[in-house]
């Protein structure tokens, strides 16, 4: 397989540009195609010579993710599956603007990104840990997701702007388990010569792995924190996230802490309301004691059904008990009511249900 051209640095795309004799200056329309102006394949990239868009196509991969399915609409949520060098499926989901979400204004598009293929976390509400994990995505893979929506989008609505303006890395796999892979996409998604998308609209889920929260604390950028909570005493998140066996929550709470010291106030708490596991109204009060420590704000999500596990969503009156019970508290909170439920926007859940028909299909 050759090396994809989306992870190329400016620096060593100018040294293979002169290594062949070309202009240095080259490498910056290139990057521009590649990553600004939606090229859709090499004979796009019309400023360049033929004889260079030969050499690019038999040097580089031009994507290394190819759309496998699309579900949706623009308007509401949108999900692309795609199809990897070595058939594997991963997903990512399009959501256009809520405002009260992650500080988007509207008319914004965040994109919901994949990490890895699959889960070892295993939590028990979420599809993408149901059938284990598979593998890390590469760097490629994960910035390729987002170059290949805007390609999409663009030739649909031969839009000049780029569309995706935030980005959420909360698709399928823990972003904190494939750590490397995704500072390196994040630096290429982030840079100036590259996607350009600004740290500060980037936010980073986790299921809570304590010692990269306090690594991601340490490194420069200002990317935002997602803690995936879903349960505020350890009695509860412990019968819903494994993890929280080997990091509880008062650790969980400490490299939080630390994280918020060093970016100033990036934090949200996500909680899946699922009925009867962690929708009680004792979870109030420790919710809003860790949103006020944490100075983070809390987005409850009624929880979406997943084929093949047995949980459920709590009442709508249900759901606003415990919305209200925060805001008596003071905490800041939204209610998100899951905008893509018809179309499985749920993460690892598209995936699920083509490889059971693929499965089906193949009998
Ligand atoms: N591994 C990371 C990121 C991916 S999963 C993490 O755990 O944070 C993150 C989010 O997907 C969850 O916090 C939740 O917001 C959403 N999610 C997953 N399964 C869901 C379900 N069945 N219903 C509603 N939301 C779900
Ligand atoms: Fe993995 Fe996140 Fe799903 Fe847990 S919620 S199984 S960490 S993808």
């Amino acid at each position: 397989m050759l090396p994809p051209i989306s992870t190329r640095t400016p620096e060593s795309l100018k040294k293979w540009l002169t290594d062949r004799d070309e202009p240095a200056y080259r490498a910056d329309q290139i990057l521009q195609w590649v990553h600004q102006k939606g090229a859709t394949d090499w004979s796009a990239m019309s400023n360049l010579p033929g004889t260079l868009r030969n050499q690019l196509l038999e040097s580089f991969q031009f994507s290394s993710v190819e759309p496998a399915k699309e579900q949706g609409s623009l308007d509401t949520t949108l999900k692309f599956l795609w199809k990897l060098d070595d058939g594997q499926l991963v997903e990512s989901v399009l959501i256009p603007a809520n405002p009260a979400l992650y500080g988007e204004s509207s008319d914004r598009h965040t994109l919901c990104v994949s990490t890895q293929v699959g889960c070892a976390y295993g939590c028990r509400f979420c599809a993408s840990g149901l059938e284990g994990f598979k593998r890390n995505l590469t760097p490629a893979e994960i910035v390729d997701q987002v170059l290949a929506v805007e390609r999409i989008r663009r030739d649909a609505a031969s839009a000049r702007d780029r569309l995706i303006t935030n980005l959420v890395i909360m698709g399928m796999g823990e972003p904190m388990a494939n750590y490397d892979n995704l500072l390196a996409a994040l630096e290429i998604l982030n840079a100036d010569w590259g996607t350009g998308i600004g740290a500060r609209k980037i936010t980073i889920s986790t299921s809570g792995l304590v010692p990269r929260i306090r690594e991601l604390a340490q490194q420069p950028r200002q990317y935002r924190l997602a803690i995936s909570l879903h349960g505020a005493t350890d009695a509860v998140r412990e019968q819903i996230m494994p993890i929280n066996r080997r990091y509880p929550l008062k650790e969980l709470a400490a490299a939080a802490v630390e994280y918020q010291s060093m970016k100033n106030g990036m934090i949200t708490l996500e909680y899946i309301l699922i009925e009867g596991i962690n929708d009680h109204l004792d979870q109030v009060v420790p919710l809003a004691q860790l949103a006020k420590q944490l100075r983070a704000k809390v987005n409850l999500i009624p929880y979406n059904q997943v084929d093949g596990l047995k949980w459920n969503r709590p009442s709508v009156v249900a759901q606003d008990a415990f919305l209200d019970g925060l805001k008596a508290l003071g905490t800041p909170v939204t209610l998100r009511r899951e905008k893509g439920h018809d179309i499985d926007a749920a993460c690892g859940q598209l995936r699920l249900r083509t490889e059971k028909e693929l499965a089906e299909d193949a009998l």
